[in-house]
């Protein structure tokens, strides 16, 4: 019995070894520019899909918080979150709004003016507003959920994540004007943008210490519950083989309409198959029948009438 355990660990060892050399070269590539070219040809039909941002167009960067995952020694996004766990910023593959309903108006701001940077926010721990990362963009498409929906999905040709610097330690003017109160997203000035990018330039770039962490919090998860993303319902990584099934057309049981990304009760039901699930935010696949853009609020009511016939 033992000697079968020791085994299983060492093969565990070995497969984690691989995993982490993946990784690697996933960082590698991502530090290398080579995003762009491969969400604009590898993906085929939906590779078409993605239209590239002018390259020359001058600096407009947003700023943009996400929620740090509080078990994470670096602040990568929220993977643990209860009933809520997100994929985005997603630096897999450098991209935002691929896969999550998060800050659908940034993304549709960022598509409006052609924006060149995303600037990465977040508490590490519960700890001040710190700079963590940025995304050079090189292309925006549809969402699932459609243009008229307001849904874009963003590529980034560059993704460099670096040891996160607290808001009042940057130099005085960006401390001052990141200081300022916003909640999810602010717009930067050319000014703000080209010293934003040239301040993380210069730090060492830690992207790979962040996939590898975020392959931690989802491995975690899946010990405690089967999944990676429990909610989701969702056992794997996320990988660009994932693009082209969220970049499908909603369903037409969706039928177009704009949805709430909030729900009242964080109850949501399915108008494909009826599967009612939980969750924080608005999914773009139902977990159930992995149909896009299905999902709607369920009020107090309808979640009364689940929970008594279960
Ligand atoms: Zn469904």
């Amino acid at each position: 019995m033992l000697a079968r355990w020791n085994q299983a660990a060492i093969s565990d060892r070995a497969a984690r070894h691989t995993r982490c050399n993946g990784l690697q070269r996933l960082a590698t590539s991502i530090v290398a520019g080579e995003r762009a070219l491969d969400l604009l040809s590898v993906n085929g039909a939906e590779g078409a899909r993605w239209r590239p941002f002018e390259p020359d167009r001058p600096p407009l960067g947003y700023a943009s918080f996400y929620y740090a995952d509080d078990l994470a020694a670096l602040p990568v996004r929220a993977v643990t979150r209860i009933k809520d766990n997100k994929s985005d910023p997603n630096i897999e593959t450098g991209t935002y709004g691929l896969f999550s309903t998060c800050q659908e108006r940034m993304r549709a701001g960022i598509v409006k003016h052609g924006a060149s940077h995303l600037f990465f926010f977040a508490r590490p721990r519960g700890a001040e507003r710190h700079l963590t990362g940025m995304y050079e963009l090189a292309a925006w498409t549809p969402g699932a959920l459609g243009a008229d929906a307001g849904d874009f999905a963003l590529a980034a040709g560059g993704v460099r994540f670096i040891a996160p610097i607290p808001l009042s330690q940057l130099p005085s003017e960006l401390a001052t004007a990141l200081g300022t109160r916003w909640r999810l997203s602010k717009q930067l000035s050319a000014a703000q943008t080209h010293e934003l990018a040239a301040l993380i330039a210069a730090k060492p770039d830690m992207t790979s210490d962040y996939l590898l962490e975020v392959d931690r919090l989802e491995r975690l998860n899946k010990f405690h519950s089967g999944y990676r993303y429990p909610t989701w319902q969702r056992e794997d990584p996320w990988t660009w083989a994932d693009a082209a099934a969220y970049m499908r057309p909603a369903d037409a049981a969706a039928g177009g309409a704009r949805v709430s990304n909030a729900s009242p009760t964080g109850w949501w039901g399915c108008e494909a198959c009826d599967a009612a699930i939980e969750n924080g935010a608005l999914l773009k696949a139902c977990p159930s029948c992995r149909k896009l853009g299905t999902l709607r609020p369920l009020n107090a009511p309808a979640v009364a009438r689940i929970v008594r016939s279960s």
